[in-house]
């Protein structure tokens, strides 16, 4: 990649260091810096879990999560009928 097109990065803690996140390999991750910036602009010092939260929280509509809601139950009764076997 010629140095006009490297894009500049620094490290995310996943769990926030104000939170005990640890300064290792397990809770780091190298991101540009301007999504970096850009993550922590949206979501503060959530977590990318309560990012989650936040996006379906905050930007959907309630007949969106309600929807939302009705396929992760069909995704859930698929998996538990296919571990069924398994389980007797
Ligand atoms: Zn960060």
């Amino acid at each position: 990649m010629s140095r006009r097109m490297e894009k500049r990065t620094n490290l995310h803690h996943c769990v926030p260091k104000s939170r005990n996140g640890k300064t290792n390999s397990s809770n780091l991750i190298r991101k540009e810096v301007k999504k970096h910036e850009a993550y922590h602009t949206l979501f503060g010092n959530a977590t990318p879990e309560e990012a989650i939260a936040i996006i379906i929280m905050e930007w959907t509509t309630e007949e969106w999560r309600n929807r939302f809601v009705r396929e992760y139950e069909k995704r859930i009764e698929r998996l538990e009928r296919l571990i069924l076997p398994y389980t007797r």
